[in-house]
């Protein structure tokens, strides 16, 4: 490539951030991948560290950081239920102040930035399905408000510096992703299935499992993110599958694909779990001429292999 650009990835070691890096080494660019190993390994990018392009940095978001790059992705933040929960503090202080550090940089050093936000904008969504115009159903004092509501504030102040500062900002609303590099131990529903279904154990399905959710293979998901932070759109972009699929529908898809011959065992629903969520692609689809290709069958095949 004549002109690599220098990407930063907070986040980099993760279950997104590994792939995104995959594909920006691919694509001729230099990649810093920062991390401070979180929810993370090396295991995900340890086929890259000896890459002449790509730089790994323990580096904790929530203080700043000083290097020079064109473009950042900020991916950093716990995204399982079961993580974002374990330090709920942490949680808001990785996606608040990590939301200001990652855009003090870009405003300093003119980068093109993404910030990755995510379908829990919509909370419990009483408009179905979501369009990026809906303003969302968010309890800020139950459990999955340190999430949500850190991710809110991180599009408000996206915009802010967007509008004060003239920041380049991108918001990608990530929908529920799944594929490879998912830790076995990553806790929600797709690695949950897949591992019990090997290990011939129970999978433990929330509620009655009429819940719903719209998964999207990690390849469509990260080719999304990219589109989007070369665009030219601002403000807030749904990135996911619109396929929706129950998440009993989801475990008999899981016990079919590992042709495994586990019992379902039904355990209580989280509070405040989403009765609902299936993204509105169609701005991605007209802005980006995005949309998925991988369907939730396809995906676990590739997933279990
Ligand atoms: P992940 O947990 O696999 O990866 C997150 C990465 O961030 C980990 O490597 C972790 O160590 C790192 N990290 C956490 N706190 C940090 C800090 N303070 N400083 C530096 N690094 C830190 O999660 P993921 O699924 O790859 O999600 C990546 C991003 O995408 C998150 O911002 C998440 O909110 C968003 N998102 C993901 C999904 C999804 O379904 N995967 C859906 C919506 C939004
Ligand atoms: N879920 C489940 N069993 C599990 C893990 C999750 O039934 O072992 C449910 C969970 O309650 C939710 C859905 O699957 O209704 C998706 O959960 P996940 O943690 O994957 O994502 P999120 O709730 O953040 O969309």
């Amino acid at each position: 490539m004549d002109n690599p650009l220098r990407v930063m990835v907070t986040g980099g070691a993760g279950f997104l951030g590994s792939h995104l890096c995959d594909r920006l080494l691919a694509a001729g660019h230099d990649v810093l991948c920062v991390d401070n190993f979180y929810t993370s390994t090396r295991r995900n990018i340890v086929h890259l560290l000896e890459h002449p392009n790509f730089e790994l940095m323990r580096h904790d978001v929530t203080f700043p950081l000083y290097v020079e790059v064109d473009r950042i992705y900020n991916l950093a933040c716990p995204a399982s239920p079961i993580h974002y929960q374990r330090d709920p503090v942490q949680t808001t202080k990785t996606s608040v102040h990590g939301a200001i550090n990652m855009l003090g940089l870009a405003k300093r050093t003119g980068a093109r930035i993404l910030q990755a936000s995510t379908s829990e904008v919509y909370g419990d969504p009483d408009v179905h399905p979501q369009p990026e115009s809906y303003w969302g159903h968010v309890n800020p004092v139950g459990p999955r408000g340190v999430y949500d509501e850190a991710k809110r504030f991180g599009e408000a102040l996206s915009m802010a510096y967007h509008h004060a500062h003239d920041v380049d900002v991108k918001i990608a609303r990530l929908f529920n992703t799944f594929g490879p590099f998912l830790r076995p131990a990553d806790g929600r529903a797709i690695p949950n299935f897949l591992v019990q279904a090997m290990d011939g154990k129970p999978l433990t399905v929330y509620g009655d499992g009429s819940q719903t959710r719209s998964f999207c293979y990690v390849d469509d998901e990260v080719r999304g993110i990219l589109a989007l932070l070369e665009s030219e759109w601002v403000g807030p972009m749904n990135l996911g599958n619109p396929d929706e699929f129950t998440i009993l529908e989801l475990a008999h898809l899981v016990l079919e694909t590992t042709g495994s011959s586990s019992k379902i065992e039904f355990e209580p629903l989280p509070t405040d779990d989403p009765v609902q969520r299936r993204p509105d692609i169609s701005l991605a689809e007209s802005v980006l001429g995005w949309r998925p290709e991988i369907d939730l069958s396809e995906g676990l095949s590739r997933t279990y292999e």
